[in-house]
């Protein structure tokens, strides 16, 4: 597992060449996020409960046909899951369940929510019961409700598509590979940190209630009082004064869509200052004319993709097996590349993204 920030330690199960998964796991609530569906295998049973949201990128075979183990494990333990997706979700899935004979469930075990994004960033959620034989039953989409507090809500047409029980964001932008494909981007409620001098500054002393204060601000309670110093101070006048708020766009997961300018364009509209991403690089540079074909990303373009988003970190995944024996050279030509356009300055950047996209055709 790899720590990514204070937030998720992540894990590719699969590894760099087999079917496409990210397992999340969040240090706060040990509930556990997918992203995609490829193949579970390499995933134990218990990893696979701790899973109650799942991030589908598109239903090709490769990224979806992990529903069926994660179905397997989640029936016996009536445990209800939700997924998101591209338009189309909510047949899949009631395509999957009507694949099998149910006559033994018992009232409530299995209850799929299913949300389908649109490239206009409109949501559509239904039910799937075996109450109603799962017939999707279509809910009211209910806009989440966002503070001051919270991180700007995502602009338009991004969504927030799901929301973790630690208040992490799954938010969306549908792209394009020749069929709509969600990618996604994890955004980190707010946290607070103690100001460098501040309470200094305030003539205050450190104590456990500074713990209870960005508790409190971090469960929305900024009326709270607090009893510090012979004073009486509301939390967030205090906090105010005292705590730096800090909010994190953790992880980016980007795969199966073709690098042209209207993809392009959504991304950097989204998901700008990421601080990792997780990105397919089916080819190599090499064979761009390959990957413009399939509709699919070379390691030099995911590079400069991961470099306009000003992302710290790329790790590349979903290679192809053309590159099985030599597996290092597809992820350090990436990584080179990376280092190469993270260096340059806005307007050099521009030009080798201009270059690139000229290239395509
Ligand atoms: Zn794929
Ligand atoms: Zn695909």
């Amino acid at each position: 597992m790899t720590r990514n920030s204070h937030i998720f330690e992540t894990k590719i199960p699969n590894g760099p060449l087999g079917d496409p998964v990210v397992y999340c796991l969040s240090q706060k609530t040990g509930e556990a996020l997918l992203l995609d569906l490829g193949d579970l295998s390499n995933l134990s049973n218990k990893e696979i409960l701790k899973v109650r949201h799942v991030a589908v990128s598109h239903t090709h075979l490769d990224h979806f046909i992990g529903f069926d183990r994660l179905l397997r494990v989640n029936v016996p333990h009536f445990k209800p899951f939700e997924l998101c997706g591209p338009p189309g979700l909510i047949k899949n899935v009631q395509g999957k369940m009507n694949a099998y004979c149910w006559n033994l469930l018992e009232p409530g075990q299995i209850r799929i929510r299913v949300r389908e994004i649109t490239r206009d960033g409109s949501i559509t959620t239904a039910l799937l019961s075996n109450d109603k034989s799962f017939e999707p039953e279509i809910e009211p989409h209910q806009e989440p409700v966002f503070s001051p507090d919270d991180p700007p809500p995502p602009a338009k047409p991004a969504v927030c598509a799901m929301i973790l029980d630690d208040g992490t964001r799954v938010e969306s932008i549908v792209l394009d590979h020749g069929t709509p494909v969600c990618a996604y981007m994890l955004q980190s409620p707010s946290r607070y940190y103690v100001r460098d001098g501040a309470l200094d500054d305030l003539g205050l002393d450190a104590g456990s209630w500074i713990r209870e204060l960005q508790m409190a601000m971090a469960a929305k309670d900024s009326g709270k009082l607090f009893e510090i110093g012979g004073k009486t101070w509301r939390a967030g006048d205090l906090a105010a004064r005292l705590l730096n708020r800090v909010q994190s766009r953790s992880l980016a997961y980007l795969t199966d869509f073709i690098f042209n300018a209207d993809n392009l364009a959504r991304l950097e509209g989204a998901f700008k200052g990421i601080e990792k991403i997780v990105c397919e690089t089916n080819y190599r540079t090499t064979e761009r004319e390959r990957a413009t074909q399939k509709k699919h990303l070379t390691t030099k373009q995911a590079a400069l993709i991961a470099a306009v988003l000003s992302a710290r970190e790329l790790e590349t995944f979903h290679i192809s097996n053309l590159y099985t024996d030599r597996i290092d050279l597809a992820q350090e030509e990436a990584q080179e590349f990376f280092e190469k356009f993270r260096q340059l300055d806005t307007r050099d950047l521009q030009d080798e993204v201009a270059a690139e996209l000229a290239d395509q055709h």
